[in-house]
């Protein structure tokens, strides 16, 4: 039996929730965790006519990317949308999870899928974020530093962008003195003992810390280890808003546009005018994306592609960039394929379903 916990926790080990913005809610939004999953359907918003398509389809689990709950609900007696969405998921045993931000904001995310439809090349995260690393310091005889680093470097430390395996090593000589109630693994208890030691640093994101230390603590040999933790204010590049990358060949503004509305399956772009030169760089972000204008102008990008600007937004792009909103749902809408694909890999002992509803509230005509 896969319960819906080992579903979400499997999604949670690649977009850790820890990773969404501030403002978000991604998570089991309704539903028992221990729940056997007998079906899932995956969808971009988990309105009313996807719980609908749930039921008709004997899927238990509906995996969303917008949560349907953003804010506090107070009162739940189906006045709007989201209330009888939630009453109608909890009355036929639905559970409803989302992966929201924490999905854009990972280097296979949302705009990872982008950038691949796309075909660009040299993609990186385009606003990595700080905060997110931490350095672990120990101290060990000499002898026994490739074990300790290995310990570490095998519980997932010592990333750094491309690189792994990432470490600095210093000799010197530690002291310590073990009182009657020690065993010392090297020197005699009471005596004080000079031992070479081996001083490794290595960086690591700061949720793997518990098992990083556990794990550097194991291969450790001495009873008492001294070893210290350092926030450090480092951008993250595995983790952040949007990407950047480069086509494969420049190409002209409005080649790339006409390409653009046929890769993201859109029925209008709305565009700044043209600059005239040809496009190299690409940014993009799935969704609302109109904050990372600056930072894409910063990295000299030709144009941002990404939905949700406003009017008074357009003219910020100055002649210095091109501004391509597609539309929100436009943007998005791959990352069903997304979830599927990631699912795929683990799963195979029950139905998976894209919904064939089409949430996007926005019509053209
Ligand atoms: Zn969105």
């Amino acid at each position: 039996m896969i319960s819906i916990k080992q579903v979400t926790d499997y999604l949670e080990g690649i977009a850790p929730l820890s990773y969404q913005e501030s403002y978000d809610n991604a998570g089991l939004i309704c539903g028992d965790s221990s729940t056997e999953v007998k079906g899932i359907l995956i969808c971009l918003d988990s309105t009313e006519a996807v719980i609908d398509e749930a039921i008709r389809h004997n899927c238990n689990l509906v995996i969303a990317h917008h949560p349907i709950i953003f804010s506090g609900i107070k009162k739940l007696n189906g006045k709007n949308y989201i209330e009888r969405t939630i009453i109608k998921a909890i009355k036929n045993d639905i559970a409803i999870y989302a992966a929201h931000t924490n999905l854009d904001n990972v280097r296979h995310g949302v705009n990872k899928m982008i950038a691949d439809r796309l075909g660009l090349i040299n993609c990186r995260i385009l606003a990595p974020k700080r905060n997110l690393l931490k350095k672990l310091v120990t101290f060990c005889p000499v002898n026994d530093a490739e074990k300790v680093r290995k310990a570490m470097f095998d519980a997932g430390g010592g990333h750094i962008g491309n690189y792994d395996e990432c470490s600095f090593n210093t000799e010197g000589t530690g002291t310590f003195r073990g009182d009657e109630n020690t065993n010392p693994y090297v020197g005699k208890k009471g005596e004080q003992h000079h031992e070479k030691e081996t001083r490794i640093e290595i960086i690591f994101e700061s949720l793997l810390e518990s098992r990083i230390v556990s794990s550097m603590i194991k291969a450790h040999p001495y009873e008492e280890i001294a070893y210290d933790i350092y926030p450090i204010d480092n951008f993250y590049s595995h983790i952040g808003s949007g990407m950047i990358g480069d086509l494969q060949k420049p190409m002209k503004e409005k080649d790339f546009l006409l390409l653009l509305k046929e890769k993201m399956g859109t029925a209008c772009i709305r565009h700044t005018p043209v600059t005239g030169n040809d496009i190299s760089k690409v940014a993009v972000c799935g969704g609302s994306g109109s904050f990372l204008l600056p930072d894409a102008i910063r990295q000299e990008a030709d144009v941002l592609v990404t939905s949700d600007f406003k009017y008074h937004q357009f003219f910020d792009a100055d002649g210095k960039i091109v501004i391509a909103d597609i539309g929100h749902y436009e943007s998005e809408q791959f990352t069903k394929q997304l979830f599927l694909d990631l699912l795929k890999r683990n799963f195979s002992t029950f139905a998976l379903r894209l919904s064939e509803v089409v949430t996007n509230p926005i019509n053209y005509i």
